[in-house]
């Protein structure tokens, strides 16, 4: 590279898996000799990594290519991520943007920097394709570091793009994943999180996602591990069984959708509410404390008003501490694009409101359980006030004063009270090393 450093910056839209191929990204660049500058400011390429979920997903994530070309007239711009896979041709014909790099390649985008800047043009088509061959993370915007262990689905869920846009399910080497592993623990990392599209399928050679669960958990070291979102099929016994380990953290995000069966059989899911209770009753059977959060869809084509209101009990039951409520939203080419009975918006609205609503209730009672109890904190923050924040083992938000305290340590905290509300509702605590 030159003396001068090129400067790259990035912007990621969607999921956990994006934000980790993002950081993974970041990393590649910042190694190969590149500053990494924030998006605000003035670079020399724009990396937007981009989704597709929803419509709105789609909004944001053009709007966010507009702003990446207009705050950098000149500078090269890459879309990356699942719009770029559902939107390809689209995107290719957009003068504001250089190159449109679909998700299969998006590990090798910073060979097609290089190049450009070589004078070199390549096309995106004739980068390396492999899903895994992505950078260890050792520079991250987050105190935690996804592994990825999957991409794609087979599943064919109605309502969702994700198989078109991430292709079919396939799996990581388990040797690769410990590797990648043990890497990450060197750079200094004290959580991980288990990334994937649909990660309970995982399936190499004779493994299963415990054996990788189980592997990732016996690597020596000082950290802990959670399971990033989980479909509420395709585990066995000992999945249970492995929450005894003090590493694995009491928490699953359990993809729930809705809580009416006959909606569940329309968006083809692969469980009624009965299996759904089931895992959830286990688990809390051994820890009551046991931390559910979950996604619902509202406005479903066909949602009756009692369908709704089935998934309105079904988050209480359940008792959520998080609900992520998504407006149903048409994905071309889907099965329920073709459905009849789509759902006025003002309706999908009107029961979004209603579901956040009911599950702000259930956060706070959640949260409530936690006072006079321990958490052990890993430090995201310490602000200029001393107080450091981050979140315990069972994924609650809670901040404490305390002398020195370092980022990405771990702390024990007895919690004294809740504080804040609506979205910033978490708990205050007490350092217990003073
Ligand atoms: S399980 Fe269903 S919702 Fe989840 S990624 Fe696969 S197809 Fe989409």
């Amino acid at each position: 590279m030159n003396a001068i450093k090129k400067k790259v910056a990035f912007k990621t839209l969607g999921c956990r898996l994006n934000q980790y191929e993002t950081d993974a990204l970041v990393s590649d660049f910042d190694q190969a000799g590149y500053e990494i500058v924030d998006f605000k400011d003035a670079a020399d390429v724009v990396i937007v990594n981009t989704c597709t979920v929803t419509n709105q997903s789609d909004q944001k994530s053009r709007n966010t290519i507009s702003q990446a070309a207009r705050n950098n007239l000149g500078s090269m711009v890459v879309v990356t991520g699942c719009m770029a896979n559902n939107y390809k041709e689209k995107l290719e014909g957009q003068s504001k943007i250089t190159y449109v790099v679909d998700n299969e390649r998006k590990a090798s985008i910073r060979q097609l920097v290089d190049a450009h800047f070589q004078g070199e043009i390549l096309h995106p088509s004739n980068l390396e394709g492999d899903v895994f061959q992505f950078n260890t993370v050792d520079r991250s915007l987050h105190t935690r570091s996804s592994i990825k262990i999957q991409d794609g689905c087979d599943n064919f869920c109605t309502f969702c793009i994700i198989p078109k846009v991430r292709g079919r399910a396939v799996s990581r080497p388990l040797p690769q994943i410990i590797e990648n592993v043990k890497d990450t623990l060197a750079n200094g990392f004290k959580e991980l999180v288990i990334t994937g599209v649909n990660i309970g399928r995982y399936e190499w050679e004779d493994k299963r996602f415990e054996d990788v669960l189980e592997a990732i958990l016996n690597v020596p070291g000082d950290f802990r591990v959670r399971i990033s979102s989980l479909e509420p099929d395709g585990f066995g016994d000992r999945f249970y069984d492995l929450f005894e380990h003090p590493k694995l953290a009491p928490h699953l995000h359990l993809c729930l959708q809705s809580g009416s069966d006959k909606v569940l059989l329309r968006m083809r899911r692969m469980y009624d509410l009965n299996r759904f209770a089931d895992i959830v009753d286990r688990f809390r059977t051994k820890r009551p404390d046991f931390n559910f959060t979950s996604d619902l869809i509202v406005g479903f084509p066909g949602e009756s008003e009692t369908d709704f209101e089935e998934s309105l009990d079904a988050i209480t039951r359940f008792n959520f501490s998080h609900v992520h409520t998504f407006k149903y939203s048409v994905r071309k080419g889907t099965r329920a694009e073709r459905m009849e009975d789509q759902i006025a918006e003002n309706i999908k609205t009107e029961r979004s409101a209603i579901l956040r609503e009911a599950s702000e209730q259930l956060r706070v009672n959640y949260l409530n359980r936690f006072i006079g109890r321990e958490q052990t904190v890993l430090v995201e923050k310490v602000d200029s006030r001393g107080f450091a924040s981050g979140y315990g083992e069972h994924y609650i938000p809670v901040r404490f004063k305390g002398n020195d305290i370092q980022k990405n340590t771990f702390h024990k905290v007895r919690i004294i009270k809740l504080e804040g509300q609506g979205d910033n509702v978490g708990l205050l605590g007490e350092n217990q090393e003073n």
